[in-house]
């Protein structure tokens, strides 16, 4: 082929027709040992995967009329497709895979070509595109119902309200692993699906698209339209039944969700559609209930740093990585979705509790991981098999794996620990086909099945037997070489090798004269001449026939070795899940050791008592030398609903909070936690609204997405809600700022339904006049030691508020020039002057009380006046004081 090709040859017709079919795929088009691409598709191609974009210009082509409809064309050779695949996947794009699929030798005319394979970033199950602990989600929304009243879809949690019926079916798969499930819910709560499960690709219906991508939230997934039909119920039930091989979804428990349903059989559609052949791997599909999650909304992730770091977006300094001690990619996949949806479920928490709780106490807890990590990704193992892309080295880890499994229960059963003796006794036999295997395959089986040498000696008679064969045939050859040399007297005579015709027998010119009459000259070289003889060619027919047959038989075998991995797939991947599940209690039982955590105890009220608690991973980055400073807490929404914490800047607020998140969470994901002792009244919803100045999170710093989300909390949260409110108001000027925290804090406070545990972390020193008037409302601050003009943070909460917010002493220790420090100190005091005089407040309470919100001027002015002893006064002292009280109060 010419490197520049017109766009109407033959072939370019064909590679037409395959793209039309194709429009929104990257075309990778088989020629010979190479893949192309062309026009658009080569240009991104050269882009992404910075390979050569060849066009020829057109210029001095003599005026040749179709010069200009030469097409720009990129290509790579077809071994290095894995690699390629994967940079185009993880670019976003979908490719779509043309073979040759008849044999270039044999075709008459152009070779025929057909797309095998459209890979997406969703379904995709290359090894090297797929990040081991981490989960690789396709997802599928549908929407359906009444959209008669407005609709408001920045309202984040927004629960079909009165104004409008829509539901949305939204269903999950990841293909390397088989996991798949579904889930019905408001369509406000897609944001935080998509957060939590974070999926790489996005089906949504043609119909619906401008609709629903708005509601997707910040996603980085591709979009992927699908046609409406396929989401009718009949349809999209009719797609899961054929592949599930059932008569109905009954067994799955998922029929109460028919939008679920909907977009479930719009995954499996795609699927198939993109790739065909069987997924046995995919052999299960469950119903996800909203009620059982712990709701963390993507404010709360994000500030939370539960997975990628604020200022880093890395994952240092994040929770994931503290509490990941799992040993396993699977372990470490499932640890994530526990901490992207903690349950509310006691029971089920109190059972991962005391797995955890057993393995702290049992002191043995290397031996178990020692264990674990010794054992493959058996999900993703699986997925291989399923989809023919297993290696023998694949399904000899597999047969390790489910050996370790074995080990693993053997462990368990040997203490008493009840609760993982139930969790072990879950495991299915596996122990035949694991002999299978072992029996099959040879002890360290190569990745790739083209050398063969992979089944097992005594494995198959018949194998053998060629075997056999093909050995005697090849010592047969290998003895020729010494019986030759004694016949003809031809010390050098050698036997070789190649390609093109075989086994021959190589003689140097010298010994030309010494060559037997039955020699047949087969190739000249410059010294010496090759032959062959007719026994040789004999023998060596035999070998290569038997060799030919061997590789074909250790195919066969392998494959119907893997048909039979496959008729226990479920019980391999429950198996997996359950060592998943060994994994993660051991992997909790080791931070908790490490970091001194300890079981929290949950409580039917909806308090929350925290004694000695800690930053989870605030507390490991201390430099070294500093400790953290525990705190503790005490809520209850009867008497003790709303904590407002004042403090300076930096003195430990927004890390009080987070922590208190953080425990709540990491209590009902099933983890200890950082605490002397902790007892939490099962939360439905973490809610946090940071001030938008103090958002590092970017993208959200405006004071409107700001007040959004402080109108969602209002309107979604529960008596069982843990609110967290840090610095809100803070996006717009001093008083607006603090005049709408003070009404939030109040709705919160006087709103019955709602009645949250609020967190209220301020600068706003103001907002502690709150208290008087409000009796569940409690103020704390951070305790702080003054030092003459310096200030020390002792990071400790303690009662009471405080009536300064230290900026200048904060400003001082970042080591502006003194002159700035008094400067500003004069600046404020005059200011605050005319201000307080000029604000009160009136706050609605059932007396309407009058709170005169800045006195504390006139505090600050008595406390200097109470100090003074006149009788020690000399008249001049007396006359330097006032002057020095005048200006330091900026009279
Ligand atoms: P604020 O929100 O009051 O401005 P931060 O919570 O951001 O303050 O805390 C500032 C820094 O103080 C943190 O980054 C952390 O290093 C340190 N810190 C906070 N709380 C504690 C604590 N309890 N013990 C030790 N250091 C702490
Ligand atoms: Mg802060």
């Amino acid at each position: 082929m010419t490197k520049d090709t017109p766009r109407s040859t033959p072939l370019m017709r064909q590679y037409w027709e395959a793209k039309k079919a194709h429009p929104d795929a990257i075309m990778l088009f088989r020629m010979g040992d190479f893949y192309e691409t062309f026009d658009e598709d080569a240009k991104i191609a050269s882009e992404v995967l910075g390979i050569a974009l060849t066009k020829r210009s057109n210029q001095g082509r003599s005026g040749r009329p179709g010069a200009a409809s030469y097409v720009p064309l990129a290509g790579f050779p077809h071994h290095a497709l894995d690699a390629y695949l994967h940079k185009l996947l993880s670019a976003g794009y979908k490719v779509a895979i043309c073979e040759q699929v008849e044999d270039p030798k044999l075709a008459k005319g152009l070779v025929k070509r057909e797309v095998v394979e459209v890979v997406t970033p969703g379904t995709a199950m290359a090894e090297k595109f797929l990040e081991r602990g981490e989960n690789n989600f396709l997802a599928c929304v549908y929407l359906q119902g009444d959209r008669a009243g407005p609709f408001d879809p920045s309202a984040e949690g927004l629960r079909a309200g009165p104004s409008t019926s829509l539901r949305a079916g939204l269903a999950f798969l990841d293909n390397s692993t088989g996991e798949f499930f579904l889930e019905e819910l408001a369509p406000g709560q897609l944001a935080e699906r998509m957060l939590r499960y974070r999926p790489a690709e996005i089906l949504l219906a043609e119909g619906q698209l401008a609709e629903v991508k708005p509601l997707m939230g910040q996603t980085e997934a591709l979009i992927t339209p699908y046609q409406d039909w396929i989401t009718e119920i009949e349809n999209a039930t009719h797609e899961l039944t054929e592949h599930f091989g059932t008569t109905s979804l009954k067994g799955f428990g998922v029929e109460e969700y028919p939008l679920g349903i909907s977009a479930a059989g719009a995954i499996i559609h795609y699927l198939y559609q993109n790739s065909p052949g069987p997924k046995p791997h995919i052999s299960a599909l469950r119903a996800v209930q909203d009620e059982q999650y712990l709701g963390l909304d993507s404010c709360t992730v994000r500030n939370m740093e539960l997975f990628q770091s604020l200022a880093t977006q890395g994952t240092h300094g994040t929770l994931i990585s503290v509490i990941d001690r799992t040993c396993t990619a699977p372990g470490s996949r499932l640890l994530k979705q526990r901490l992207r949806a903690p349950l509310q479920d006691r029971k089920a928490i109190e059972e991962r509790l005391s797995r955890v709780e057993e393995l702290v106490q049992d002191g043995q807890l290397r031996e178990v991981q020692d264990l674990l990590r010794g054992s493959s990704d058996l999900e993703r193992i699986l997925g291989r098999i399923a989809t023919g892309r297993a290696t023998p080295r694949d399904v000899a880890n597999l047969a390790a794996s489910l050996e370790i499994i074995n080990g693993v229960r053997q462990w368990v059963r040997e203490r008493k620990s009840p609760a993982l003796n139930r969790l072990v006794d879950r495991l299915h036999d596996t122990s035949e086909l694991t002999q299978l295997i072992r029996r099959a395959l040879v002890e360290d089986p190569p990745i790739s099945i083209s050398k063969g040498g992979y089944i097992r000696e005594t494995y198959h008679a018949e194998l053998d037997e060629l075997r056999q064969l093909a050995r005697s045939g090849k010592s047969w050859i290998a003895g020729l070489q010494e019986k030759e040399r004694k016949r003809t007297g031809i010390p050098s005579l050698k036997i070789g090798y190649n390609n093109v015709f075989g086994y021959y027998l190589e003689v140097t010119k010298t010994h030309q004269d010494k060559v037997p009459e039955d020699y047949i000259r087969k190739q000249t070289l410059v010294n010496a001449e090759r032959y062959v003889t007719p026994e040789l060619k004999e023998y060596e027919e035999k070998v290569l026939a038997a060799e030919e047959k061997i590789e074909a038989l250790e195919r066969e075998l392998f494959e119907n070795l893997q048909k039979q991995v496959l008729t226990q797939a479920r019980e391999v991947q429950e198996n997996a899940r359950v060592l998943a599940m060994v994994d993660i209690a051991a992997g909790l039982a080791d931070v908790a050791v490490r970091n001194n955590y300890t079981r929290p105890a949950l409580e039917e009220e909806p308090i929350l008592s925290l004694k000695e608690s800690r930053h989870p991973v605030v507390e490991t980055l201390l430099p070294l030398g500093e400790r953290f400073t525990p705190n503790d807490l005490e809520m209850d929404p009867g008497k003790s609903q709303i904590h407002i914490i004042t403090g300076p800047n930096m003195s430990g607020k927004s890390t009080f909070l987070r922590q208190v998140g953080l425990v709540v969470v990491l209590a009902q994901m099933g983890s200890f936690v950082p605490a002397e002792k902790a007892r939490i009244g099962i939360v439905d919803r973490v809610f946090t609204r940071v001030g938008a100045s103090d958002n590092l999170a970017g993208g959200e710093s405006t004071f409107l997405v700001e007040m959004v989300e402080t109108a969602n909390i209002l309107h979604n949260a529960t008596p069982r809600s843990l609110v967290l409110l840090d610095e809100i108001g803070r996006g717009t000027s001093t008083y607006d700022g603090l005049s709408i925290a003070w009404a939030v804090t109040e709705y919160i406070h006087q709103n019955r339904q709602m009645a949250a545990k609020t967190l209220f972390a301020t600068h706003y020193h103001e907002l502690v006049s709150l208290a008087d008037a409000l009796p569940r409302v409690k103020n704390f601050n951070v305790a702080v030691r003054e030092h003459g003009q310096e200030v020390v943070f002792l990071r400790k909460i303690v009662p009471g508020g405080t009536d300064r917010s230290y900026g200048i002493h904060v400003a001082q220790m970042a080591g502006l020039p003194p002159q700035v420090i008094r400067r500003a100190g004069e600046i404020l005091a005059s200011l605050s002057d005319q201000d307080r005089r000029s604000v009160a407040i009136e706050t609605r309470t059932e007396h309407k009380t009058q709170i005169e919100l800045f006195e504390v001027r006139a505090k600050a002015l008595r406390a200097d006046f109470e100090q003074i002893d006149i009788n020690t006064l000399s008249p001049i002292e007396a006359l330097n004081l006032l002057d020095k009280l005048k200006k330091k109060h900026g009279l």
